[in-house]
C-alpha cells in the first residue's frame, strides 16, 4: 500500500489533497498517514506472530505522541532511549511494563525513572552501566530485568554514521565481556538477566546481516541458560530499510523468514526495535518553493523546507525523494530517473550553511515561487531530529486518517523560540 498517491495530476495522503493541507496550515509541513503506520506495524506483527513477539516501535524515529497512541491502541509495545521518550510513552498512555530502554548513557536518574515504571528490559551496553542498575534497583528494594547488548561484529553495510553492531562502535559489548558480565548478574539479586539484545545499524536492506545475529543469538542463549539463567527474550533490535528510491525494501517477511526459525529453535520470545520501517514512508515533509535561481551552471531550487526540519541529507547524505505535488508530469516509479522535460537541479533549505539541501542533481519539472515541493519518505528521523537553528521556528505536523484531519504539532510561533530564554 502507499498512502501518498497522485490523483489527477494532485498528491494526496489518503483521501485528502496535500495542497489542501498546505494552503490551511502553511509550510513547511509534516503529514502523516495513519493507515500507512497501522499497516506498517501489521505486517510485523503478522510476520513475526509465530515468536509471540513484543513489537517496540522505537521513539526515536518518531516520537510525536498522535504518532506513539497510533501505535499504541494497534498493540505496539515501545523502544526507548532516554527517560524523555519513556515520559511521552507514559503520555501516550501505554502499558510501561512492556517497554525496552537502550542507549550507552543512561543516567542514575533514567534508570530510577525506568524502574518505578517496571519497563521489561534494561538493554544493557556496559559494565559499569550493569553496576549503576544493580544499585539503584537495590535503593529501590527491586530488581532489574536486563538483556545484555552484544555487538556481535556483523557488517550492516550501511552508513558508518548508521551501523552499530561492527567492533569499534561504541555500542554493545563483545561477547567475552557480555560473558563475565552474566555471571555477574547472576551474583547479584538485584539484577536479573532475561534477554540477548543486537541491534545491528540502519537501514539494513538484505537479510543476512539478520540470519546471522540470530544464529549467534540461538548459541548464546544455549550458552546462558546452561550457567542458569532464565533466557526468555532474544531482541534483534531495528533496522529494517524502506524504498527511499524504488522498491528497495524488502516486506517485513523476508525478514521473518531468517529470523523466525532460529528464535523458535531458541525457545525465546522475540522482540523488535522497528522505527523507520514504521514512520518512514509514512510520513513527508511538503515545502514551498520561495526562489529559483541559476549560478555558477546550476539550477538551485530554494525552498522553505530546510536541514533544520530534515537533517538527513546534511547528516548522512541520505537520499530522499523530491517531487512536485502537482507535477506538470507523471512522477517516474525510479526517484533517479531523467524523464524528458526535467531539468537537474539542487533542492536547498533557506539555513545558511552549504550543507543544507534536500536533493542534488534531481531532474525535477520546471518549478516556480510558490510551487510546493513534497520530500517523500520523511516520516522517520524527520522532525524527531528537526531544530530551530537559523531561529526557524519548528514545522506543523499533521495525521491524516481516511479524510480526517488533526494537528499532531502546531507550527511554533516566534514567541515559542525565545520562550526559555531569559533576556
Ligand atoms: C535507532 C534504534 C532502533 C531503530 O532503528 P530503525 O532503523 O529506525 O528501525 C532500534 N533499536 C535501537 C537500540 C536503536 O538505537
Amino acid at each position: 500500500m502507499n498512502a501518498f498517491e497522485y490523483r489527477d495530476g494532485q498528491l494526496y495522503c489518503e483521501d485528502v489533497a496535500v495542497a489542501d493541507l498546505a494552503a490551511e496550515y502553511g509550510t513547511p509541513l509534516y503529514i502523516y498517514s495513519k493507515a500507512q503506520l497501522l499497516h506498517q506495524l501489521g505486517q510485523i506483527q503478522e510476520a513475526f506472530a509465530e515468536t509471540d513477539p513484543v513489537i517496540c516501535y522505537s521513539v526515536k524515529a518518531n516520537s510525536n505522541l498522535a504518532v506513539l497512541k497510533t501505535m499504541n491502541e494497534a498493540g505496539s509495545s515501545f523502544d526507548v532511549v532516554s527517560g524523555g521518550e519513556l515520559y511521552r510513552v507514559k503520555q501516550a498512555g501505554a502499558d510501561t511494563t512492556r517497554v525496552v530502554f537502550a542507549g550507552v548513557g543512561k543516567t542514575d536518574e533514567e534508570i530510577r525513572f525506568a524502574l518505578e515504571c517496571d519497563i521489561l528490559k534494561f538493554d544493557v551496553e556496559s559494565e559499569a552501566e550493569l553496576d549503576a542498575i544493580a544499585a539503584v534497583a537495590e535503593s529501590m528494594g527491586k530488581v532489574g530485568r536486563v538483556a545484555l547488548r552484544l555487538n556481535p561484529d556483523i557488517d550492516a553495510k550501511t552508513h558508518e554514521k548508521t551501523t552499530t553492531g561492527k567492533k569499534g562502535n561504541k555500542f554493545g559489548m563483545d561477547i567475552e565481556r557480555a560473558n563475565q558480565l552474566a555471571d555477574k548478574v547472576l551474583a547479584n539479586p538485584h539484577l536479573k538477566l532475561s534477554g540477548i539484545h543486537m541491534h545491528l545499524g540502519s537501514p539494513i536492506l538484505t537479510t543476512e546481516p539478520y540470519e546471522k545475529a540470530s544464529k549467534k543469538a540461538v548459541e548464546i542463549v544455549a550458552a546462558y541458560r546452561a550457567k542458569g539463567h532464565e533466557i526468555s527474550w532474544i531482541n534483534l533490535g531495528g533496522g529494517f530499510g524502506i524504498s527511499y528510491k524504488h522498491e528497495e525494501g524488502l516486506p517485513a517477511s523476508e525478514y521473518a523468514k531468517v529470523i523466525v526459525p532460529q528464535i523458535k529453535e531458541a525457545g525465546c520470545r522475540l522482540t523488535l526495535e522497528p522505527g523507520r520501517f514504521i514512520a518512514g514512508n509514512s510520513g513527508v515533509l511538503i515545502s514551498k518553493v520561495i526562489f529559483t535561481k541559476r549560478e555558477g551552471g546550476k539550477l538551485f531550487i530554494i525552498q522553505d523546507g530546510g536541514m533544520n526540519d530534515l537533517v538527513r541529507p546534511a547528516m548522512y547524505d541520505s537520499f530522499h525523494r523530491v517531487w512536485p505535488v502537482a507535477p506538470s508530469i507523471e512522477m517516474p516509479a525510479n526517484a533517479e530517473a531523467t524523464p524528458d522535460g526535467c531539468e537537474a537541479a539542487d533542492v536547498v533549505g533557506p539555513i545558511c550553511e552549504s550543507c543544507d539541501y534536500l536533493a542534488k542533481g534531481r531532474h525535477l519539472p520546471p518549478m516556480q515561487r510558490g510551487d510546493l515541493l513534497c520530500t517523500f519518505s520523511a516520516g522517520a528521523y524527520g522532525s524527531a531530529m528537526s531544530s530551530t537553528y537559523n531561529s526557524r521556528p519548528r514545522a506543523a505536523e499533521i495525521l491524516v486518517d481516511g479524510s480526517n484531519v488533526t494537528v499532531a504539532r502546531r507550527r511554533e510561533t516566534y514567541e515559542d523560540l525565545v520562550a526559555h530564554e531569559i533576556g
